[in-house]
Parts: C-alpha cells; structure tokens; sequence
C-alpha cells in the first residue's frame, strides 16, 4: 500500500480525515453508550428505562450525523483517504469490558 502523503491543511482530504476521526470516536462513543446502557456492572443505575432509551437514541443519532459528514466529504473529494492514522480510540478503562478484547 502506498505510504499517504499528509494532506493540506484546510484542504477538503484533510477535513475528511478529521470527519473520519470524529465519526470514529462518535461510533465508539455510541457502543460504550449501548454497553452501559445495558450493563448491570458499569451502567448507571440511577436511570429510568426511558432515560437510557434516550441517551442511547442521542449518542446513535451524533454517530450517524458524525457518519452523513464524513461520507459527504468523501463524495466531494470523490475517494474516501486512508493512511492518516485514523484509528479506532482506545477502549473506555472505566468499562468492566475493557480488559476484554474488542469482539
Ligand atoms: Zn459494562
């Protein structure tokens, strides 16, 4: 694979890869939300069922306004880049699933 070149800064590949990093960590983001929704261990149990319905409804909805600005970028610079260090975020320490590896 060839070695990406940094992109401009300001330029449109460059604010994709910044989308792309921001989508990635809103998706992170979300799972850690529906994990914690969800888990008896580390989930807040202060919160109604409704609560977490929502605050799994909010997190899933600025992933996916996270994803629609990433993937118009892509259409705009007509390739979606690679190669710039876009990587999944680290796992939350706070999570009892973080000492388990990533499904
Ligand atoms: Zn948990």
């Amino acid at each position: 694979m060839a070695k990406a070149v940094a992109p401009e800064p300001g330029s449109l590949e460059e604010r994709a890869v910044a989308a792309h990093r921001a989508y990635l960590d809103a998706l992170v983001a979300w799972e850690r939300t529906l994990h914690r929704m969800n888990c008896a261990l580390c989930g807040p149990s202060d919160l109604s069922e409704n609560e977490r319905a929502e605050a799994c409804d909010a997190a899933e909805a600025e992933k996916e306004a996270h994803r629609i600005a990433f993937r118009d970028l892509c259409d705009k610079l007509g390739f979606v880049p690679t190669g710039h260090d876009v990587a999944l975020p680290a796992e939350d320490p706070s999570c009892c699933k973080s000492s388990a590896s990533p499904r």
